[in-house]
């Protein structure tokens, strides 16, 4: 859902579900999936400029409305801190899109992978506190814009090394979603990103797949 006085345009339902959806899952998650259809060739960038990525950070808490605020007056005069920022963004996510999938595969990630990602960890130091906004606690960045990106860090690097990380999942929906998700059913059986979006359309296919079955038999 956009959060209030978001510049953002109504969505379809099926982008509505899936982020309702994503609400649930880790902060270092929810960032990875900004990518979406990563298993096609054309894969769909949901943050294509620091705008949208300043957007979403807001969207996740990150910063507050008036940080967003000041950080957006900021950007029209810099635009080379913007970019710097939203091109550390988007390599930070590649990398711990790689990490994960290491992990969901049981195979040894890159060297350059986790030193890369090593180097956002230790460059953004502690640079992120704890505030408490609006009956909730939240991050608030204190090193400047370089902080922004340590919850993100700190969420994929918990995430990585914590007691769920066995539980990493990657959507088998067969067009190529490639959302990753951590499964928490008893069972450890859930397949897809979403009940709502792709699990329903999985259901579709094959009930489709069955009745066209039919039809060929019956002919
Ligand atoms: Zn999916």
């Amino acid at each position: 859902m956009s959060p209030i006085g978001s510049t953002t345009s109504p969505k379809p339902r099926a982008t509505r579900v899936a982020e309702r959806h994503l609400a649930n899952e880790d902060l270092a998650i929810r960032f990875v999936n900004t990518a979406a259809w990563r298993l096609r060739s054309d894969v769909e960038e949901r943050l294509p400029s620091p705008e949208a990525l300043l957007d979403w950070f807001h969207a996740n808490d990150l910063v507050s409305r008036g940080e967003r605020t000041a950080l957006q007056r900021a950007w029209k005069s810099d635009v080379e801190a913007a970019n710097s920022l939203y091109e550390s963004a988007i390599a930070l996510r590649e990398l711990i899109y790689n990490l994960l999938i290491a992990r969901i595969d049981g195979q040894t990630p890159r060297t350059k992978d986790l030193e890369a990602f090593n180097h956002f960890l230790t460059a953004g130091g502690v640079g992120a506190t704890l505030a408490w906004r609006a009956g909730d606690y939240a991050w608030r960045a204190t090193k400047g814009v370089g902080s922004l990106l340590t919850p993100i860090t700190l969420s994929a690097a918990e995430l990585l090394t914590g007691i769920r990380s066995g539980k990493i999942r990657q959507c088998q929906d067969e067009r190529g979603c490639g959302w990753l998700f951590v499964d928490e059913s008893r069972a450890q059986n859930r397949r897809w990103c979403s009940m709502g979006d792709c699990g329903n359309r999985a259901k579709a296919h094959r009930h489709y797949q069955r009745a066209k079955g039919y039809a060929l038999k019956s002919d």
